[in-house]
C-alpha cells in the first residue's frame, strides 16, 4: 500500500493526501484499512455499537427539490402524498413510547410552500405560517406530550430557525451529501434541487455550529460524486467540526437504485466503495461518531462494523424507513445478535450523544429536564426494552 496503514497515529487524523489514496486502495489492501479504522474506532469509542430506538414522522412529504434518487418526495395529488396531522404525530410518538422508542425523527420536505399554494392551504388550514412554524410546533407537542426526544431533519436552515428548533429538540441534521457543486447540473444527481448546493448547506451547518447546537451530518456515496469527492466532503465537515466542535456524527450513507426514481438506472456503489469511504471517514474522523445505515447494507450489513462505524443510527421498531421503504430495518434482535457476533455489544442511545449533552443541559427548561430523565448514568438511553 503506498500509504502504510501502520504509519496511522492514534487518534491523529489522516491528512488529505492519505485519505486520497487510502479511499482508492486495491482489494489485496483493503483488509489493512479495514483493521486500522477497526482500531480507531476502538480507541474511541470501545466494545460497543449504538443505535437510536426511533419512530420515523414523516411530516411532510411534498418537497420543492426533485433529487434523482429521492422515493420520498411527492408533488401535491400524487399517490401518497401526505402531511401528517397533530393527531397523527402524537398517535405514531405514543405507540413508539410503548415500544421503548426515545427518539422522534422528523423527516421532511424542504419548504414545499415556496412552491406549492396547496401546501399553504394546508399549513393556513393547520394554523401555520410555513411548514418550519408547523415542524416547531409538533417538535413542542411530543417534547410536552411524550418522552420522546424530537430530533428533525427538514433541511436548510436559517440561523434563526435553528435557534428556535434547539429549543425543542436536543440535535438536529442536515446531510452535507457532497461538496460536487456540479451534480446541480441538468441531469445529474441534484438538477432541480436548489437546496442542495453544497455552500447553503454548509452555511446552515455552520450556523449550528456558532450556536453549538449538536448535529448529524454526513455524505452519499454514489450519486455521481468522485471519489475525491467523498474525501473532500469529509474533509468539510471535520473543518466545521474543527472550528465549532459541534458535529455529533456523520452518517456515511448508500445509494440504493429504486425502479421509480429518476436515477433508475444508475449503478449502485459496491460493497467495497462502501467500506472504503467508512473506513477513511473513521481515519479522518477519529474522535467523531461514525453511523452508517443497516437496512441499506443488507443483508452483509455487519461488515460495517469492520470499517470503523460506531453506531447504526436510528432503528425503528415500529415505522418503516419512508426514505427508503423498499429496505426494511433489520430487527432488533437480529441487530444486536449480529452486532454482538462481531464482538461488541449493543447500546440504545438518545438523539443526542452523551458528549453533547452540555450544550443541551446549560440551558435550563423542558428539554434539559426530558433529556436527563431519559438517560441513564452513562447518557444513554435509560428505558431500554427487550429487542
Ligand atoms: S432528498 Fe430531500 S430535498 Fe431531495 S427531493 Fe427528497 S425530500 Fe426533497
Amino acid at each position: 500500500m503506498e500509504v502504510a496503514v501502520t504509519s496511522i497515529a492514534p487518534a491523529v487524523p489522516i491528512s488529505r493526501d492519505a485519505a486520497l489514496r487510502l479511499i482508492a486502495c486495491c482489494d489485496a489492501d483493503l483488509p489493512e484499512l479495514l483493521a486500522a479504522a477497526r482500531a480507531a474506532k476502538e480507541r474511541f469509542k470501545p466494545g460497543v455499537i449504538t443505535y437510536s430506538r426511533k419512530v420515523f414522522l414523516p411530516l411532510t412529504n411534498l418537497c420543492r427539490d426533485y433529487c434523482g434518487y429521492c422515493t420520498f418526495r411527492r408533488d401535491p395529488g400524487d399517490a401518497g402524498a401526505h402531511t401528517m396531522t397533530p393527531d397523527e404525530v402524537l398517535a405514531v410518538a405514543r405507540a413508539g413510547e410503548k415500544l421503548g422508542c426515545t427518539e422522534a425523527l422528523f423527516s421532511l420536505g424542504d419548504k414545499p410552500e415556496l412552491l406549492f399554494p396547496e401546501m399553504r392551504e394546508t399549513l393556513r388550514h393547520l394554523g401555520y405560517k410555513s411548514t418550519l412554524h408547523y415542524l416547531e410546533a409538533m417538535c413542542g407537542l411530543v417534547l410536552r406530550e411524550t418522552s420522546l426526544l424530537p430530533h428533525p431533519n427538514p433541511g436548510l436552515l436559517s440561523a434563526e430557525w435553528i435557534s428556535r428548533l434547539a429549543a425543542v429538540s436536543p440535535s438536529m441534521g442536515l446531510m452535507l451529501e457532497t461538496t460536487n457543486a456540479s451534480l446541480l447540473a441538468p441531469g445529474a444527481a441534484h438538477d432541480n434541487a436548489p437546496d442542495k448546493l453544497p455552500a447553503k448547506r454548509l452555511r446552515t451547518i455552520e450556523d449550528a455550529g456558532k450556536q453549538n447546537v449538536p448535529f448529524t451530518t454526513g455524505l452519499l456515496i454514489g450519486i455521481g460524486e468522485s471519489l475525491k469527492d467523498r474525501v473532500e466532503t469529509l474533509l468539510a465537515i471535520r473543518e466545521m467540526n474543527d472550528r465549532y466542535g459541534h458535529i455529533q456524527e456523520v452518517i456515511v450513507q448508500n445509494f440504493r437504485v429504486k425502479p421509480t426514481i429518476p436515477m433508475a438506472n444508475w449503478p449502485e456503489p459496491t460493497r467495497g466503495e462502501m467500506l472504503r469511504a467508512v473506513a477513511v471517514a473513521r481515519l479522518l474522523l477519529p474522535n467523531v461518531n461514525i453511523q452508517a445505515p443497516p437496512n441499506l447494507s443488507a443483508p452483509y450489513y455487519d461488515d460495517l462494523v469492520d470499517a470503523g462505524i460506531n453506531d447504526w443510527g436510528g432503528v425503528s421498531p415500529l415505522t418503516p424507513d419512508f426514505i427508503n421503504p423498499d429496505k426494511p430495518w433489520p430487527h432488533l434482535e437480529q441487530l444486536r445478535l449480529r452486532t454482538e457476533a462481531k464482538g461488541f455489544a449493543l447500546h440504545q442511545r438518545l438523539p443526542v450523544y452523551p458528549e453533547f449533552f452540555p450544550a443541551v443541559t446549560a440551558k435550563p427548561g423542558l428539554l434539559a429536564e426530558k433529556l436527563c430523565a431519559a438517560a441513564d448514568d452513562q447518557g444513554l438511553a435509560r428505558i431500554k426494552r427487550a429487542a
